[in-house]
């Protein structure tokens, strides 16, 4: 569905991706490393807001390298940026009907959509007339991901979901994107290893904008490597 070969990437003189190979088929992908090594960057080119200064994206069979953000988004690209960007002054429901604009959709659609979002977090539905500033951390971040949905995307990216949350609301969302990923390709950039290997398919380790090991969920979680820097053993 997507398929990044050989991203390069600078912010100036600052090389940031240096030749990043990454795809992402059916089920879900966690894109896992430590602060910055290169993670929201590469969520920033496969979005078109940062310029691949050479390498190749291809979603849903086109290639979108040159394409607007507007265009990749429309064609089925969701992303929960890392910054919830949630409208605190809205209720849940106004930031969910948001979630669907400059969309394929129509507004016929909508009432659907959001009964299916509804069902995934149904604390969303008691809430729906509630200010988002107002909800707990958790909501606001299911909020976020229920927002994203609302697009009907092909493909959802989540920039560490995790962040902030504490530990049983990590554990509820990760359930609930393990069940998401068989209706929709799920990339998720985390630092949260152990919880995100519950949930992936497959993950990649990145590292200074090099990927440096990438396998299958089973795969990684057994090697010495990443128990070592990554699930603190
Ligand atoms: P984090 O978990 O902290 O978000 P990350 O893996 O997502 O880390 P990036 O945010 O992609 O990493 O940052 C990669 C590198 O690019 C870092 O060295 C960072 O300082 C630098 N960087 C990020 N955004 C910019 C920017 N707008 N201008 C200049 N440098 C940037």
């Amino acid at each position: 569905m997507l398929s990044i070969k050989n991203a390069k990437a600078a912010y100036g003189k600052i090389q940031v991706l240096h030749g990043l190979s990454l795809d992402v088929g059916r089920g879900s992908v966690g894109l896992f490393g430590p602060n910055g090594a290169g993670k929201t960057t590469l969520i920033n080119t496969i979005l078109g807001l940062v310029p691949l200064q050479s390498g190749k994206i291809v979603f849903d069979f086109k290639d979108v390298t040159t394409r607007p953000t507007h265009e990749r988004v429309r064609l089925g690209i969701s992303v929960v940026p890392q910054e919830r960007e949630l409208f605190p002054w809205l209720s849940v429901y106004e930031n969910l009907v948001i979630g669907a604009e400059n969309t394929p959709l129509g507004r016929d659609d909508i009432p659907q959509t959001l009964e299916e979002v509804y069902a995934i977090f149904p604390i969303l539905r008691e809430r729906h007339g509630q200010l988002a500033g107002t909800l707990s951390g958790g909501q606001q971040r299911m909020l976020a991901v229920g927002r994203a949905l609302m697009a009907r995307p092909k493909l959802l990216i989540l920039d560490e979901p995790s962040l902030g949350l504490q530990p049983s609301i990590v554990h509820e969302l990760f359930n609930i994107l393990k069940e998401m990923k068989e209706r929709v390709g799920v990339l998720i950039t985390e630092q949260n290893v152990r919880e995100s290997l519950r949930v992936v398919d497959k993950g990649y380790i990145i590292e200074n904008g090099r990927i440096v090991l990438s396998g299958n969920a089973d795969e990684l979680a057994s090697n010495p490597e990443v128990e070592k820097a990554y699930l603190g053993l």
